[in-house]
């Protein structure tokens, strides 16, 4: 077996012994003579696996009680869509931070469904940093103030959560951030993620959100689409991704037996460290998208001298077995994605060809 040494943005790399642990399960789960996939939604079996889940995230994260858990399809896509439909009355407007090309998103679809106001763009630098607080111009009526803790794609991160004016809720897309370090969920009114950046397989999001927000949906939302009625179905309304479920309990097992989400956090710090340090270290061969003090710790954007070597780059890091290094085309250059399952020795391996790479090109 030759595991790559993966850096693929997302999809993206789950830990080992959970992929070990899901083969080994995968022809008879627990004693049921089938895979987690083969059995009913209704079972009891199942109905402990979403359960087990649920109640791990919620020790993982220290989910208050008066939050809901929620486990729900159509991607961190259709929240963009859902959020202002739930949480945006008739006649009102949100907030939204723009930092790249997720925020953006969310809000090209709020746009369509209602009053939205950017309350920061960072479009005119190509997203590359996030800003302060005394940047934001925040409207005190907003439905809520909307931002993405991790932009994937342009590869900056916010270290702590803007702070909205009083009653406005937080909401907040943790895609690709999501338990890769402690969050005060009490700050949020709602915070979720897409399972498939730090979490799990695609398929599922997983969603928290404070009680008293559940009042403002309006009536008469198409059922898949009002949170309403993925709470009291318990995120079974209809059927739901069942394997993904499994699957992100598996990592939520997985997080807690390293020690929890200060012990992950240590240990992204120090991934992520190793490779700014090659870029620090170039002397400018390598050049960071980022500003210092908004690098993601998840999604390190970066660009050589010209296109040419980045093309190079990556088809010599592809021989050497590292996957996933091309950035995406709105960056350009190189992205290397150093989720939570990423190990360290994956990281050490790229920061040592990018020294190697300098030597001979630079
Ligand atoms: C990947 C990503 C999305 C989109 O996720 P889908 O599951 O493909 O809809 C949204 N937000 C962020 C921050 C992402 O990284």
């Amino acid at each position: 077996m030759n595991r790559a040494h993966n850096f693929n943005a997302g999809p993206s790399i789950l830990p080992l012994s959970v992929l070990e642990q899901a083969q080994k399960e995968l022809l008879d789960f627990k004693g049921t003579g089938m895979s987690v996939m083969e059995m009913s939604h209704r079972s009891k079996e199942f109905e402990a696996v979403i359960g087990e889940a649920e109640a791990d995230l919620r020790t993982l994260m220290g989910i208050p009680e008066n939050y809901k858990v929620l486990f729900l399809q159509g991607g961190a896509t259709l929240q963009f869509a859902m959020i202002p439909m739930n949480f945006r009355p008739a006649g009102a407007s949100a907030d939204y931070v723009v930092t790249g090309t997720w925020s953006k998103g969310a809000l090209k679809e709020a746009k369509k469904l209602g009053e939205s106001k950017v309350v920061y763009t960072g479009e005119a630098d190509n997203f590359n940093r996030v800003p302060k607080q005394s940047e934001l111009t925040l409207d005190p009526n907003a439905a809520y103030l909307y931002y993405t803790s991790n932009e994937t794609i342009h590869g900056v991160e916010f270290t702590g959560e803007p702070t909205p004016p009083a009653n406005v809720p937080l909401i907040c897309d943790t895609s690709s951030d999501f338990i890769s370090r402690p969050v005060d969920v009490s700050k949020y009114g709602m915070i979720y993620a897409g399972a498939q950046k730090n979490a799990g397989p695609s398929g599922v999001v997983v969603a928290a959100i404070r009680e008293d927000l559940l009042n403002r949906i309006p009536a008469n939302l198409p059922a898949m689409l009002d949170y309403n009625i993925q709470v009291a179905g318990g995120s079974m309304h209809n059927t739901p991704p069942t394997f993904s479920i499994y699957m992100v309990g598996l990592v939520f097992k997985w997080a807690l037996g390293l020690g929890g989400l200060t012990e992950v956090q240590r240990r992204n710090e120090e991934k992520a460290n190793v490779v700014y340090s090659a870029i620090d270290s170039s002397g400018g061969f390598y050049k960071g998208h980022a500003t210092p003090e908004s690098r993601s710790k998840m999604n390190i954007t970066f660009r050589l001298p010209n296109e040419d070597l980045e093309n190079q780059f990556a088809s010599e890091a592809k021989k050497l077995n590292m996957i996933g290094l091309k950035g995406h085309r709105s960056v350009g250059g190189m992205r290397a994605s150093v989720y939570n399952a990423l190990p360290l020795e994956s990281a050490k391996f790229l920061a040592e060809f990018m020294a190697e790479f300098q030597r001979k090109n630079g």
